[in-house]
């Protein structure tokens, strides 16, 4: 298993429905500033024109993660199917992680007194099969599912659609797959021109070889 989600950002309407259930679902403060899930606004003109673009975001369970190499303590770890969590009780809040996460998706939540992140809500993956933020999202902006599963929903949206990622050059091989919109203009106004636009079938042997490599670890 190698869970990721796939983001079709373009139709993000900022109605914050996935960061309420996110904190409904997992205990994060109600109404708290820190938050696992958050969505990045970006406004512009184009020819006069005002646009704002949203993408929605949170934790990429990055496959080279550098939150986990740093941490003295192995409170960040892998877990199975290449999820990133991180155990209050081993955290001594050194905050090494938050500073080497390059998508600032951690944050200390004062109420464990340790740091806290988007855990792809794995406590109920068995049970319902996604996670909480996916469940609400009214205009179905995410899709979360397993990489090798070839029959997978997520799988089959990969391979008929184009993604990037956001920050790739930062190496850390994220999971996170952001859906290139089929509106030409929209994708120009939303894709930066230096980020790298994917297919699955190049993107598949390159991840699976960094699976390889990296998810002895993903049993701690
Ligand atoms: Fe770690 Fe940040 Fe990657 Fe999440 S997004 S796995 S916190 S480096
Ligand atoms: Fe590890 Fe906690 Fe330090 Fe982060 S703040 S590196 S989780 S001990
Ligand atoms: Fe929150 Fe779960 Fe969504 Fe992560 S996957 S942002 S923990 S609701």
């Amino acid at each position: 298993m190698n869970y990721a989600m796939a983001l079709d950002y373009q139709n993000c309407i900022n109605c914050k429905a996935c960061e309420t259930a996110c904190k409904e679902e997992n205990g994060v403060q109600l109404g708290a500033h820190k938050q696992r899930i958050w969505v990045g606004a970006v406004e512009g003109t184009i020819f006069g024109k005002p646009y704002m673009n949203l993408y929605p975001s949170q934790c990429n369970h990055c496959i080279d993660a550098p939150c986990v190499s740093v941490c003295p303590t192995y409170a960040s770890h892998f877990i199975e199917g290449g999820i990133v969590k991180v155990d209050p009780s081993k955290c001594i809040l050194c905050k090494g992680c938050m500073e080497a996460c390059p998508y600032d998706a951690r944050f200390v939540d004062d109420t464990m007194v340790a740091v806290d992140k988007c855990t792809f809500c794995d406590h109920r993956i068995d049970k319902y099969g996604t996670t909480a933020c996916q469940a609400t999202c009214p205009t179905k902006v995410r899709m979360f599912g397993d990489l090798d599963d070839e029959d997978s929903d997520l799988v089959q949206l990969l391979k008929t659609k184009r993604f990037f990622f956001q920050k790739e050059s930062s190496g850390t091989l994220p999971k996170l797959f952001y859906i290139v919109p089929d509106d030409d203009s929209y994708a120009k106004q939303s894709i930066g021109h230096d980020t790298i636009i994917h297919t699955w079938d190049e993107f598949k042997p390159r991840y699976d070889a960094a699976k390889k490599r990296r998810s002895p670890e993903w049993k701690r």
